[in-house]
C-alpha cells in the first residue's frame, strides 16, 4: 500500500539505524509525545535496536491517559442517569473512575455506548429526541475538529438533546511543562505527526528556542521514527536546536486552517487537568460561552465530585518521562489490561499497555 510499506521496508529502516549509531557519540534522552508513536517503536522493535546510547522516554500525548480521573467520574455519574444515553469512544469506557467504570455502569443497565465519530452520537441524538445523548468529548489537537463539528451540527440540525462532555488537550502547553520541571530528563522530542496535520508546527518553533532543545515532527511508521530519531541525534551532536519536519507528506508548517477555525468556533482555550500530572495552565479548550447550552457539566450539574486516584499508580511519572512502566510495582502482577488500575495499562496508546503487549518487562 503506497506511503505504508515503503515505511515498512526493513533495509531502509536499518540503513538508518546505522546512520544514528555512526554519528553518536554520548548519552541522549529522546522523548516521544505521542502514545501512538511508542507503540509503534516497541511494535517494530525499534527500542532494542537503538544504540544503547539513545533511551526513548514515552510522552504524554495519550488522550485517554491523560483525561482527569475528575471527568471519567463525571462521566460515569452522568452515563448512570437514566434518561442518558452516552456515548464514548471504546477506550474510554474500560478507564478506572474512583470507584468504577463506564463498563460497570452499563453492565448496571446505563446505555453507554461505543462510537467511532462524535457525528454518529449526533445521529443517535437525532433518532432518539425523547432521550439525553452525550459524547465524551477527549482527546488532543486532532480530534478537536471533528468533537467541535459535532456541535455546530447539533445546532444547524436543531438538536437540543445532544451534549458533550469536553475533555479537550493540547500538546505544546504538556511540553512547555515537562522542559520546565526541575526533574525533566528529555533533551529532544519527536513530535506527533497527526497533531501538527491540524495544527501545523509553528508553535513548537519558540519551545525549541526557549529550551534549546530539538523538536522533529514524525510519522507513525518505522522508517518515520526512525528518520525522526536520526535528525533530533543530529542536531543534538551538533548543538544546534530546531524544528524539523520529518513527515512533509502530511505535515505542513501552517497545518489544516479549516480543522483550526472550526476549533476556534466552537473552542477556546482554558487551564486543564491532566491525570497523574496536575493542571497544566492553557493547556485545554472548553467550550465558547456561545455553545453553553452544549456543555454536559453544565446541563447535567455534576459538580461535587470527590475522586479517588489508586495508590499504587505511576502513570503520572511515566506520561512525564520520569518512570518506565516496568518500574511500577503494580506492572503485569495486579495491573494487566485484563485488571486495570490505571488509564495507562488501558489505552492503545498507552505506555503501560505497550510493555505488556510488547514483553517489555525490564
Ligand atoms: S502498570 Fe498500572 S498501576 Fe502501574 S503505572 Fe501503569 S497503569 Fe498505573
Amino acid at each position: 500500500m503506497r506511503f505504508i510499506n515503503e515505511f515498512r521496508e526493513a533495509p531502509l529502516v536499518k540503513g538508518v539505524l546505522e546512520q544514528i549509531r555512526r554519528i553518536v557519540t554520548r548519552r541522549w534522552v529522546i522523548m516521544e509525545i505521542c502514545g501512538g508513536q511508542t507503540h509503534a517503536l516497541l511494535k517494530y522493535g525499534l527500542d532494542q535496536l537503538l544504540p544503547e546510547q539513545i533511551e526513548l522516554v514515552h510522552g504524554p500525548g495519550c488522550p485517554v491517559c491523560v483525561t482527569s480521573l475528575e471527568l471519567v467520574d463525571k462521566a460515569i455519574a452522568i452515563a448512570s442517569q437514566p434518561n442518558v444515553i452516552f456515548c464514548s469512544y471504546g477506550d474510554m469506557l474500560r478507564v478506572p473512575g474512583s470507584e468504577r467504570d463506564l463498563f460497570s455502569v452499563r453492565a448496571m443497565g446505563g446505555q453507554v455506548r461505543v462510537v467511532y465519530s462524535p457525528l454518529d452520537a449526533v445521529r443517535i441524538a437525532q433518532g432518539n429526541p425523547e432521550k439525553e445523548v452525550v459524547f465524551f468529548a477527549i482527546g488532543f489537537e486532532t480530534t478537536a475538529p471533528a468533537n467541535a463539528m459535532s456541535v455546530i451540527q447539533a445546532k444547524a440540525q436543531g438538536i437540543k438533546n445532544y451534549s458533550v462532555l469536553v475533555s479537550q488537550v493540547c500538546v505544546p502547553p504538556a511540553m512547555h511543562a515537562i522542559l520546565s520541571s526541575p526533574e525533566c530528563r528529555v533533551q529532544g522530542f519527536l513530535a506527533a505527526g497527526h497533531v501538527c496535520t491540524v495544527m501545523g508546527y509553528w508553535e513548537y518553533l519558540p519551545i525549541a528556542e526557549r529550551y534549546r532543545v530539538p523538536i522533529v515532527v514524525t510519522g507513525f511508521e518505522p522508517l518515520d521514527l526512525a528518520q525522526g530519531i536520526l535528525r533530533c541525534v543530529q542536531q543534538l551532536e551538533n548543538d544546534s536546536a530546531t524544528v524539523e519536519n520529518a513527515y512533509p507528506r502530511a505535515v505542513t508548517k501552517d497545518g489544516n486552517q479549516t480543522a483550526q477555525s472550526i476549533i476556534n468556533k466552537v473552542y477556546e482555550p482554558c487551564d486543564r487537568n491532566w491525570r497523574g500530572i496536575g493542571t497544566i495552565p492553557m493547556s485545554g479548550w472548553k467550550l465558547r460561552p456561545e455553545w453553553a447550552e452544549y456543555d454536559a457539566e453544565k446541563r447535567f450539574g455534576v459538580h461535587d465530585i470527590q475522586t479517588k486516584e489508586s495508590p499504587v499508580c505511576i502513570s503520572g511519572l511515566i506520561l512525564q518521562g520520569l518512570k518506565k512502566p516496568p518500574e511500577c510495582p503494580a506492572f503485569g502482577t495486579i495491573c494487566t489490561p485484563q485488571n486495570p488500575l490505571g488509564a495507562t495499562m488501558v489505552s492503545s496508546e498507552g505506555a503501560c499497555a505497550a510493555y505488556y503487549q510488547y514483553g517489555r518487562n525490564a
